[in-house]
Formats: C-alpha cells, sequence, structure tokens
C-alpha cells in the first residue's frame, strides 16, 4: 500500500472568469485540486470544512477516487468562496471576492488514523491552519515529506506564521511574484537561495505558461510548461502541480533529488490538463494513461543532445 498523502487547504466555491467562459460556484480550492491530482500517483485525504451549500456527491466523486474526505467537516454556514478573472495572457489571477466563511471559525482535526501519515502537504490556506495540522501527526517529524504552498493573500497578512513554518519543511511550492513578495528579492535565484537558509530543503517556483524552477542544495532544475493550444482556464495550476509533485514522490517512496526532478515534470503534465477544462474538470475526466502519454511527450520535447566540440 502506497503512503497517503494527508492534505490541508482551502475546499472552496469558485466564481471564475477568464476570456474564453465563466463558471459559477464551481467547486474549486487548493486542496481539492491537489487532492485529485495526488490521486493519479498515491491516495489522498483531505482535512478541511465546507458549509450546507457544498454539494455531497462532489465528495462522493473524491471517495472514488481513492480520496479520504472523512477529515472534511460540514457545518452551518457557507463554504469557503473565492472569485477571481483573468485578463486575455491568462498568467496571474485577479481576486476579486475572497469570503472566508466557514473557515474563518475552523479548527482541524486529522482523524487518528491519518496521523501516522508520513506525507503531509499543507496546500494554501491559513498557515495558522497548517500549522495546528502539522502538529497533530504523530510528531511533526515522523511525517516523511512535508511541502507547503501559500499565496500573496497570506503573505500580505500572516507573513511570519508563514515563516515559523519554514525551517522544518521539506519543500515550499511558490509562485514566481509570490517569491518575490516574500523575499523582497527581485532575482528568482537569490530569492530561493533567501528561503534555502530557512532550513527548507527544496524550493519549487511555479511560473505559469513560463514552467518551474526547482532549487536545493543539489543544484537547479528547470522546465517549461507543457505547450498547448488551448488553455481556457488557469485557476488551480499551482494546486495541482503541488499534488502530482507530492503523489508522485509518494509513489516513489523516495524523494531523490533525480525524483524531484520527475516529480515536478508530473505536476507540469498534470497541471496542462487542469488549465483546458474549467474548474476542476479538466482533472476529473481525465485517465492515468493520458498522463502517461502526455509524460513521453513532455519528455521528447524537452531533450535535447549535448555537442561534441
Ligand atoms: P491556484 O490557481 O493553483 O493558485 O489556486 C486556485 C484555488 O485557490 C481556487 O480554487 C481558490 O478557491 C483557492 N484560493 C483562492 N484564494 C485563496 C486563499 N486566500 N486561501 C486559500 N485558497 C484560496
Amino acid at each position: 500500500m502506497k503512503d497517503r498523502i494527508i492534505i490541508v487547504g482551502s475546499v472552496a466555491l469558485d466564481t471564475i472568469q477568464t476570456p474564453f467562459g465563466k463558471i459559477t460556484r464551481g467547486v474549486g480550492g487548493s486542496s481539492v485540486y491537489s487532492a485529485l491530482a495526488a490521486s493519479f500517483f498515491a491516495p489522498a485525504a483531505v482535512i478541511g470544512v465546507v458549509g450546507e451549500d457544498f454539494p455531497d456527491d462532489f465528495l462522493k466523486k473524491m471517495e472514488k477516487r481513492g480520496i479520504k474526505t472523512d477529515g472534511i467537516k460540514k457545518v452551518p454556514g457557507k463554504t469557503f468562496f473565492w472569485k477571481g478573472k483573468y485578463s486575455w495572457d491568462l498568467s496571474t489571477a485577479i481576486t476579486l471576492d475572497t469570503q472566508l466563511n466557514v473557515f474563518e471559525k475552523f479548527n482541524p482535526s486529522v482523524p487518528e488514523d491519518l496521523r501516522s501519515s508520513r506525507y503531509l502537504f499543507l496546500a494554501n490556506i491559513d498557515p495558522v491552519l497548517q500549522k495546528k495540522v502539522l502538529e497533530q501527526m504523530a510528531s511533526p517529524k515522523s511525517a516523511k515529506y512535508t511541502a507547503l504552498d501559500t499565496m500573496n493573500f497570506w503573505i500580505e497578512s500572516k507573513k511570519k506564521k508563514i515563516g515559523a513554518l519554514l525551517p522544518g519543511l521539506d519543500a515550499i511550492l511558490i509562485n514566481e511574484a509570490e517569491i518575490r513578495q516574500y523575499t523582497g528579492e527581485h532575482s528568482i535565484i537569490k530569492a530561493a537561495k533567501k528561503l534555502l537558509k530557512t532550513g527548507v530543503q527544496t524550493v519549487v517556483v511555479k511560473k505559469g505558461e513560463y514552467g518551474v524552477g526547482c532549487f536545493s542544495k543539489a543544484g537547479m532544475f528547470f522546465l517549461p510548461a507543457y505547450p498547448l493550444e488551448d488553455a481556457v482556464d488557469p485557476t488551480g495550476a499551482g494546486d495541482s502541480f503541488a499534488g502530482a509533485f507530492m503523489g508522485y514522490l509518494a509513489s516513489e517512496g523516495k524523494a531523490t533529488w533525480a525524483n524531484i526532478k520527475k516529480a515536478a515534470a508530473y505536476g507540469t503534465v498534470i497541471s496542462s490538463f487542469t488549465v483546458s477544462g474549467f474548474g476542476v474538470n479538466g482533472l476529473l475526466n481525465l485517465k492515468k494513461s493520458e498522463v502517461i502519454k502526455r509524460y513521453g511527450e513532455f519528455v521528447r520535447l524537452v531533450h535535447f543532445e549535448d555537442v561534441k566540440i
């Protein structure tokens, strides 16, 4: 049995507008995208909260994919709501509205049988909640691999809380604008080095359609994004990248530098499917065989030979 990945993050209803269409109150949230992406590689479990307006049948769809949802509590009130739009270049989301709703009073509780899981993904949510989940794992260091994602909203309001989590982490996944905002460095390389100094082992910088950079003591590694003719909605690309990244590492059982590179490639491939559909649709209808096929295409796309001088 592969290790189960525990994921805490937002479970949301999203209203998204892009130049290619609109979705109103569709299911989303960082932990939903991450868990769906991870489920192609390893079983996952989500810790979160939803309100009475959240569709039960969606939780059943997650269970069908091997994602445990008993850590998602349904409470009176409204589900976390995010409204965003993208302009023509689909690069950065413009947040129009964030309503924490039931997340405001949420006190996460990791079910007893999941506390000894060895993979923990602190997906994008209030760093105070991320910490509470981290503390409930059998012992924070019994987790074999702990990674964290965050965003501008939390960097603006709770930067110190994020900083306190960094030293014990195996990886932080963060986008280009956010790492600049967090470190005050314009150079991504300088910014990543600054984060490595805090003690986090690997820094993964997501650069949207320009790909991703991985940084650790072992060195640097860069990948382009998978070239897509029809990107329609980038929401959740970062979260699905992270889910696939964690899922692949959990399926391999060892976070060597070589596996981290392959995990980044799987993250790239899965997120290319995410942006091909609105909301979670690009992931919900996806088959593992399509993921494997695109991974092969991606390897061929980025491969080139050294020259003999
Ligand atoms: P991504 O496009 O990968 O950065 O993630 C988009 C998802 O993040 C959406 O489904 C939103 O519901 C969720 N989201 C937006 N703002 C926040 C926030 N402040 N905290 C947690 N999740 C958020």
